[in-house]
């Protein structure tokens, strides 16, 4: 029997347990929650009160491993929102403009729970994988040279050994692959962290609206300055329901109270936000999170590597949740498992080391890319901004204020921020060159809404 492991039932894990199934007889996924049957939240997901957007790079990539699951999420309510005539977005550099241009890039919007479940569902139709949940991963078995398996807790029974040849840590920021490490003999595994002491408030809110494909709409915030960067989002989700998500940096994080919602999002850059959810019905009380900080492991680096283990997903990197890439990141990993188990198969000696590495490239793009805006925000990073990083913000200003007047350059930021192409992208001549000329058009002066759009922001005079 060729046996595998995932510790984790959340999305990496399912990711990863539909890559490994094609090279395995069986997997296991070991879940410390008693899963729901349905789109319903659970303990060990707390981030899905908050604002998910999925990213095209990240759902075409889901697509490939769960066939059948972008249906799934539209019949149950999702939207599947084009890039950029979707979005409105307020910059520190302006208004982008809704660029009527189709292209292939786009977010798929609902809640997180939605997305989990149907994954979770399709995943588990296949009999060679096996959910043992209400269960929980407390120490890997093996040694340096070799993991062997795990042990676990499941219903107060006593601790039992699982045996397997590849396990796959897909536990989440929580996860405790550094001290399993360092009990079976390997330390020294670098780790760094860029924390803006972001703190995230999350409302549901009767849309106010039933007007089909209401885009996503967004305040940014600015991470430059001596201000506290505060920032908004409003997500259309299934059933007509908005998921407003505000944040702020350290000393400017909104608070928990419901009174102090809409004020907050009304005295942002722009209160755009404010002014939609200022009429509407809230359908819950404020939440709050402020498990938000970028936190990277590299393991790929670390100076000895176990054969039979890879770390995948938030277990081995976190990114300010703001720029929405956590789940495409885990789907890329997931996939690039499956890729590098093509090579030579579960037991193959070098095939977790080879993985590792091959996870850090996705990793490390969306991590200097959350980082390159982060680093400015006082006290978030453990070092300070260097002149690179001082420039690479320059050069990202005059892309962000150049796209807000240039859909070429426009669309080269969406492929990247929608992780369907690498951030040397924008280091192409043609980006290059219309970064010189700037944007082509005046910038906005107020928002890019349809009529429809803005009548909501006039509603009708009460008689
Ligand atoms: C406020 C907020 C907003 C976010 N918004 C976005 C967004 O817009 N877009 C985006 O792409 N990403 C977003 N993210 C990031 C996204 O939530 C994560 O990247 C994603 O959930 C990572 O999935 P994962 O499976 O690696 O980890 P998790 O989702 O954390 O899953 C880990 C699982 O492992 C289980 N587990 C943990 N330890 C054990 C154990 N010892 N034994 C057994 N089971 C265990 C847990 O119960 C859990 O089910 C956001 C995050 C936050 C905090």
């Amino acid at each position: 029997m060729r046996r595998a492991i995932v510790i984790g039932g959340g999305l990496s894990g399912m990711l990863a347990a539909t890559a490994l199934v094609p090279f395995a007889d069986e997997v296991t996924v070991v879940e410390r929650d008693v899963m729901p049957r349905g789109p319903q939240p659970r303990k060990g997901l707390p981030q899905a009160k908050h604002a998910h957007v999925l990213w095209s790079g990240g759902a075409k990539a889901i697509e490939r491993l769960v066939p059948g699951v972008t249906d799934r999420w539209i019949d149950a309510g999702a939207q599947k929102i084009p890039l950029m005539s979707g979005m409105v977005a307020h910059t520190p550099q302006g208004w982008y403009r809704r660029w009527k241009k189709p292209t292939p890039h786009y977010l798929i919007a609902c809640s997180r729970d939605l997305l989990d479940w149907h994954i979770r569902d399709l995943v588990l139709q296949d009999p060679r994988i096996r959910l043992l949940d209400g269960a929980e991963v407390t120490a890997l078995v093996g040694d340096a040279q070799k993991v062997t398996g795990v042990n676990v807790l499941a219903n107060g029974a006593a601790e039992r050994e699982l045996e397997a040849d590849l396990v796959i840590d897909a536990s989440g920021r929580g996860s405790r692959a550094l001290h399993w490490l360092s009990s079976i003999g390997i330390s020294g595994i670098r780790e760094r962290t860029v924390d803006s002491g972001l703190a995230y408030a999350s409302r549901i809110y009767q849309a106010t609206t039933r007007l089909d494909n209401f885009p996503v709409v967004n305040v940014q915030a600015e991470p430059r300055g001596s201000h506290p960067g505060q920032a908004a989002a409003l997500i259309p989700i299934e059933h007509g329901r908005w998921l407003v998500s505000l944040s702020g940096t350290c000393g400017g994080e909104p608070t928990v109270q419901n009174e102090n919602f809409v004020p907050f999002a009304l005295q942002l850059k722009h209160p755009l936000v404010g002014m939609l959810i200022a009429q509407a019905t809230p359908l819950t009380d404020v939440v709050m999170s402020r498990s938000t900080g970028n936190g990277r492991r590299y393991f790929e680096q670390a100076p000895a590597w176990p054969e039979g283990l890879v770390v995948l997903g938030d277990a081995v990197a976190t990114y300010n949740p703001v720029y929405g890439q956590g789940m495409s990141v885990a789907a890329l990993g997931a996939r690039l498992l499956g890729s590098e188990l093509k090579q030579g198969g579960l037991r193959e000696p070098s095939l977790a080391q080879r993985v590792q590495h091959a996870i850090a490239r996705p990793t490390e793009e969306a991590w200097a890319c959350a980082t390159a805006l982060d680093v400015f925000y006082p006290g978030a990073p453990d070092q300070k901004p260097t002149v690179t990083d001082r420039l690479i913000h320059r050069f990202g200003n005059r892309l962000a204020k150049t796209a807000t007047g240039s859909a070429h350059v426009a669309t080269a930021l969406t492929q990247v921020t929608t992780m369907e192409a690498s951030a040397t992208r924008l280091l192409w001549p043609d980006v290059l060159l219309a970064a010189a000329c700037g944007p082509l058009k005046p910038q906005l002066q107020s928002p890019p809404l349809t009529p429809l759009e803005q009548a909501l922001l006039n509603p009708a005079p009460a008689h």
